[in-house]
């Protein structure tokens, strides 16, 4: 079975030119200090325009797929076209058809925590721990 590329706004906002590794680095670094959200951050920092924002988003929602079984995310962008199961006999859908709403409003529908690096318990990698989050 193949790895499963993670997800991320950060990863995609770097991928599409948007924020220097730098600007990354040093948004990331804001985050562990005092949380709160990558896409926020940058823009506080001045390290992205809203007007960029929007198109990283846009990026997002091409590359991003998620389980509708678990929860998973992963980026379509770095795996097979054809590969969309997911190891938990799951199927990946592509994040826009999971969001119920159209055009632009999509990019404003996009759940947060989405945006988000994945949590460790929802990792591919390592024993299966067993997660009791519903
Ligand atoms: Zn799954």
């Amino acid at each position: 079975m193949s790895k499963r590329p993670r997800i991320s706004f950060g990863k995609i906002a770097l991928r599409v030119g948007a924020v220097t590794r730098e600007d990354l680095e040093k948004a990331r670094a804001a985050r562990e200090q005092s949380g709160g959200n990558l896409e926020a951050i940058l823009i506080e920092q001045g390290a992205l325009s809203p007007e960029l924002a929007t198109s990283v988003r846009e990026a997002f929602v091409e590359a991003c797929a998620v389980c509708e079984n678990c929860g998973r995310r992963t980026d379509v962008a770095e795996r097979d076209a054809d590969d969309v199961a997911c190891r938990c006999g799951g199927t990946f859908v592509p994040l826009e058809k999971t969001i119920d709403a159209e055009g632009s409003d999509v990019l404003d529908a996009i759940d947060p925590s989405l945006l988000q690096s994945e949590l460790d318990d929802i990792s591919d990698e390592g024993a299966s721990a067993g997660s009791d989050e519903g």
